[in-house]
């Protein structure tokens, strides 16, 4: 999730939000517990961070989300939502269809014509990273990075083939074993290590409430409840579980299950990496 400072004062808009759309978001962002503090710096159902949670008002009913009530921190998003757009939850606005509902139409208009006026560049070569912005450039930090560096896509997402779905659930990027894999943003480890037919793997959970797969590694460098960094090494490419040549096949999905995949490539571009 995305909290960026207030620079100018907005006038309120009405949103009109459904508390089932809310739950949705919630599923999405946080598995729907309202009381979730893993520790990854975003609290509570909506995943605020402690400094949106504070400049909208919420210290009123608790120091952090996590100790406010479901009814409370939908009270904080909704003035959140006012000011920020569904955009303030990404990826978790498009799934629970947050950036669709009518009195925010206009904005998700506008914020999509200008992404579409960027140039696409090549994801191999100047956009392996994107960082902040509306930050300092002293503070500027890396929020983004290509799971492998310098890589073809050897496999396309939802080529039809010999997989258990009957075609490809992820994309598959052809480097040679040992190459450095990255977070392709911040997260937290999910599971690491062997997983059947993907070999050695991780799945990362990050802020957004998306999931990143990385997998057939030849060996893993984080474990399970551990944070990491945008761009952070996790562990070594390789040909392990059901592969038949050195490669990291990389998924992203909105849960931690077989079948919540979407496009990897559209998640790296909606992290701000082009293609
Ligand atoms: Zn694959």
């Amino acid at each position: 999730m995305v909290s960026l400072p207030i620079l100018l004062s907005a006038a309120p808009v009405a949103f009109a939000v459904s508390a089932e759309t809310w739950d949705r978001v919630a599923s999405c962002e946080s598995s729907g517990d309202w009381n979730i503090n893993t520790g990854n710096g975003f609290y509570g159902g909506l995943q605020f961070l402690p400094s949106t949670w504070a400049e909208y008002g919420g210290l009123q009913y608790a120091p952090n989300a996590h100790q406010a009530t479901k009814e409370q921190q939908i009270e904080i998003a909704e003035k959140v939502l006012a000011v920020q757009g569904p955009n303030a939850w990404p990826h978790c606005s498009m799934v629970a269809g947050l950036a669709d509902s009518e009195a925010s139409g206009q904005k998700t208009e506008k914020r999509s014509e200008s992404r579409a006026n960027q140039q696409p560049e090549d994801i191999q070569n100047a956009a392996q990273t994107t960082t902040a912005q509306a930050v300092s450039p002293s503070s500027a930090r890396i929020t983004a990075s290509a799971p492998v560096r310098g890589a073809d896509v050897s496999t396309p997402y939802r080529q039809a083939g010999p997989w258990a779905a009957g075609y490809h659930t992820g994309v598959d990027f052809a480097v040679p074993t040992g190459t450095a894999v990255r977070a392709v943003t911040q997260g937290t480890v999910i599971s690491s290590g062997w997983a059947g037919s993907y070999g050695n793997a991780i799945v990362l959970r990050h802020p957004d409430g998306m999931y990143t797969l990385y997998a057939h590694l030849s060996s893993v460098s984080v474990s399970a409840g551990q944070g990491a960094a945008a761009g952070q090494q996790i562990g070594l490419s390789g040909s392990t579980g059901n592969s038949t040549g050195p490669h990291l096949h990389f998924e992203a999905r909105t849960e931690n299950s077989y079948n919540a995949h979407v496009d990897p490539i559209a998640y790296l571009r909606s992290l701000g990496l082009s293609t």
